[in-house]
């Protein structure tokens, strides 16, 4: 069975109700809807589809909002685009308009403050500016690295500063959107401090929220951005742009265990399978990259454009599983750094969860089981990345979906029962009926007394299949 999960992002590539259960089928687990890109009509379509195919396939399928964030961006080119020969010079000036090779608009540019010799990057990095002069208004650049410039291209100062606000009109209305959607996480681009979550988790109260980590303050205030996310996601695309690309690895790895120390969801983002855009296989060294972000400790990995816009999207997501499940068979999956804990505001939870882990390691069992009320029970068991997979029983809908997202945890409904004897003859006939466990196989038990009540796991049990409990 496979632990890690896949976030695979929806787009022109999968219009079609058919295309999204294929997605399930292969292995999708989250559906990521981009709003950087698309219109609410596609979002609500996409959203539609995905809760109808999760339906009907019996499987727990979570909806990710990605918001755009603070991100900056070119406007538009006659034809769409326009090419930029190194060694020209261009103006760049503030707005959204029509440009040319000699003068590109930017949004938001009155907001930066430059200075000669600064860098702009535009395009994920194909093409770099050098600052000539800036009087507040309009940049003169020359081009360093040349290449086509596409309409909406993003636009990076890598440290330059630019007070634009964390959350835009924009995102503030895509957000109350996302809420009439039903959406179970929201991504926040570009994220630079835990207040800037805040202002997010203010306008969605209940609805987890992941930091896309992609610039450099970002990355800076990792640490408090913890505090306030659910997750992280390493959006490698935006900080291979704002960071040397070479410094990408070691931030990766960074990023995931200090995200997995605190408990949160760490997510692994871009060019994962880029080449699958055009080719029905991945290169040797996607597989590597994969494999290496599954070793790293990721919870989930993500495509982007290989699902959105690519040629081959379900076969994007099968090698994407196949690769996760082949590299979770290593000798050095789910060895972490050593945690203990690791969850401060709920202590009890976290001992238990990890009393239930050794006891899984030490005996060798198949499965561990968990009763949840938020899902954060099965989330801190499978933080301590136990070889046993890990069944988590909900009575909520929502916490059924949320868990899609957790590493190792297979989401199952349960209709609330007011004993703990009652909850492990439950799990006991399901899972027997479902054939992961046999006469006679031990499991272990994490669930709270008294039962139907969040945040209070407490009580750890063995069980022997077929025993009375
Ligand atoms: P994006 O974020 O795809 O929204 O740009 C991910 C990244 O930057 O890697
Ligand atoms: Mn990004």
């Amino acid at each position: 069975m496979r632990k890690t999960k896949i976030i695979a992002t929806l787009g022109p590539a999968v219009a079609r109700y058919e295309a999204i259960g294929e997605l399930i089928e292969a292995g999708m687990d989250v559906a990521r809807l981009n709003f950087s890109h698309g219109d609410y009509d596609s979002h609500r379509q996409f959203a539609e589809w995905v809760r109808k195919a999760a339906a009907e396939q019996n499987k727990p399928v979570a909806l990710l909002q990605d918001i755009q964030g603070p991100r900056i961006r070119v406007g538009t080119f006659e034809g769409g685009a326009v090419r930029l020969e190194p060694g020209t010079e261009l103006k760049l000036r503030s707005g959204e308009a029509e440009g040319s090779a000699e003068e590109v608009f930017v949004e938001n540019l009155d907001a930066a403050q430059l200075e000669a010799g600064a860098t702009v990057v535009i395009s994920d990095g194909l093409i770099t500016l050098d600052v000539i002069d800036w009087d507040g208004q309009t940049c003169t650049a020359g081009v360093v690295e040349g290449g086509v410039l596409h309409d909406h291209k993003g636009v990076a100062f890598p440290g330059s500063m630019i007070d634009v606000p964390a959350v835009s009109d924009k995102d503030v209305a895509d957000l109350a959107f996302g809420r009439t959607l039903g959406v179970d996480y929201v991504a926040v681009s570009f994220v630079s401090s835990a207040m800037d979550l805040k202002r997010v988790k203010n306008l969605i109260p209940g609805t987890p929220v992941i930091a896309k980590i992609e610039s450099v303050v970002g990355y800076r205030n990792l640490t408090e951005i913890l505090t306030e996310a659910a997750g992280t996601m390493v959006a490698r695309g935006d900080l291979g742009v704002e960071i040397k690309f070479e410094a990408v690895p070691r931030a990766q790895r960074e990023i995931l265990q200090r995200t997995n120390a605190k408990a949160r969801i760490s997510i692994t983002a871009t060019e994962m399978l880029e080449s699958m855009n055009h080719s029905t296989r991945p290169t040797r060294a996607e597989v590597s990259d994969v494999a290496a972000a599954v070793l790293d400790g990721s919870d989930a990995v993500m495509l982007s454009s290989e699902t959105a816009v690519g040629q081959y999207p379900i076969r994007a997501v099968q090698a994407m599983a196949r690769i996760c499940e082949e590299a979770e068979g290593s000798p050095d999956y789910g060895r972490g750094p050593e945690i203990h804990f690791l969850e401060d505001r709920a202590r009890f939870a976290s001992a238990t969860a990890q009393a239930c882990v050794d006891a899984a390691e030490n005996l060798d069992l198949r499965a561990i089981v968990a009763f949840t009320e938020s899902g954060s029970t099965a989330r801190l068991i499978s933080k301590y990345r136990p070889h046993s997979d890990i069944f988590a029983y909900t009575p909520h809908e929502a916490t059924y979906r949320r868990m899609a997202l957790y590493s190792g945890v297979t989401a199952l409904r349960f209709a609330a029962v007011d004993s703990t004897d009652k909850m492990i003859a439950h799990a006991e006939r399901d899972l027997l009926e479902q054939g992961i466990v046999e006469l006679g196989d031990g499991i272990v038990m994490a669930a709270g007394i008294p039962p139907n009540q969040a945040a209070t796991t407490n009580l750890m049990k063995l069980h022997s299949i077929g025993s009375s409990a």
